[in-house]
């Protein structure tokens, strides 16, 4: 898997590109991952709901939950369904709108500095194994284009967020994503092997 720079598309995926999105600030580069879990309606797979969010046509209507939210102008550059189908709604290069009042080790605004990345999932329920891959996959990918991104530098929506979102929640493996992402990322040391060998 490879970026198409400076387009900022990953050629792997769907393109959707939603209207949410502006120009990063001048000067910023991207340092973060944040990952995060979505499902519309709430804990329903497979439906066109979050799509319909990220391009504003989320019908009021349609369901008691959609009313509060499909007024929200969100995004994220990607959506990877729980078949794998990997979606992109946003350029990386430009700023998806995903992470809302944020903050990451003292800074805050963490749109204007990362890369979004939806897994469709609820926080109760296990993501499946090819979700897993692909996002390692992407991350592995992610930061051969942009070095700036530390191998620490992939974090939840709850980490930055923690008074107000729980995704991708206590379902989501973080070491199993870690093991994965061993295999494409030459600097992050194997869980696997013990490090005094
Ligand atoms: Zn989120």
């Amino acid at each position: 898997m490879h970026l198409r720079s400076p387009s900022g598309l990953l050629p792997a995926a769907r393109q959707r590109h939603s209207p949410n999105q502006d120009c990063r600030p001048v000067g910023a580069v991207v340092e973060l991952v944040v990952v995060h879990g979505i499902s519309l309606p709430p804990g329903e797979f497979g439906g066109e709901g979050i799509d319909q969010l990220f391009h504003n046509r989320l019908d009021a209507e349609a369901r008691p939950c959609y009313r509060e939210i499909a007024g929200l102008r969100v995004s994220a550059h990607l959506l990877i369904r729980r078949d794998g189908e990997i979606v992109q709604y946003v350029p990386f290069h430009r700023r998806a709108w995903h992470a809302g009042l944020s903050c990451h080790r003292g800074r805050s605004g963490c749109n204007d500095f990362s890369v979004g990345i939806e897994l469709e999932g609820a926080d109760q329920v296990p993501y499946t194994p090819v979700q897993y891959r692909h996002l390692a996959r992407v991350i592995a990918a992610l930061r051969r284009a942009y070095p700036t991104i530390p191998p620490d530098g992939v974090v939840g929506h709850s980490d930055i967020a923690p008074e107000r979102k729980t995704d991708p929640g206590p379902a989501f493996r973080w070491d199993l994503l870690l093991r994965l992402r061993a295999r494409g990322e030459p600097d992050l040391p194997d869980p696997r092997r013990p490090t005094w060998a």
